[in-house]
């Protein structure tokens, strides 16, 4: 039996998504619930749950991929500004055990705020 995340899944290509970014150990796809147009999630490739699981090198890839995503997801969907964050836990409302970033396109007077 599997035990993979469905983000590792997507990274195995096992199944869909709209990717719109790679490297070598993240990647960057349109979220099938998006809270706004353009709701990015970008991931390490590797399945660590918790942000505090990734080894420091990986933590600074996907924090270099959320950089140099934002500004292109901004303009791609003409946002006013973005929400980045990360759901850290369960409790803190992390549904899928594999870290994730939210880059969430926001649009002056929206309510797509966390
Ligand atoms: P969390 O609540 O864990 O921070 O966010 C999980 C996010 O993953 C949600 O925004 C949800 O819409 C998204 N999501 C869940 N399953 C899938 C999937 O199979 N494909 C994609 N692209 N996004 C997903």
């Amino acid at each position: 039996m599997s035990s993979k995340t469905i983000f590792e899944k997507i990274v195995d290509r096992e199944i869909p998504a709209r990717i719109v970014h790679e490297t070598e150990t993240t990647l960057a796809f349109l979220d099938a619930h998006p809270l706004a147009p353009g709701h990015t999630l970008v991931i390490p490739k590797q399945p660590y749950e918790h942000l505090q699981d990734l080894p420091p090198e990986l933590s600074a890839d996907l924090f270099e991929t959320v950089h140099e995503l934002t500004p292109i997801v901004e303009t791609a969907v003409d946002a006013d500004a973005t929400t980045i964050g990360i759901n850290n836990g369960e409790a803190a409302g992390q549904e899928v055990p594999h870290v994730h970033a939210h880059i969430i396109p926001r649009f002056e007077g929206d309510d797509s705020g966390p």
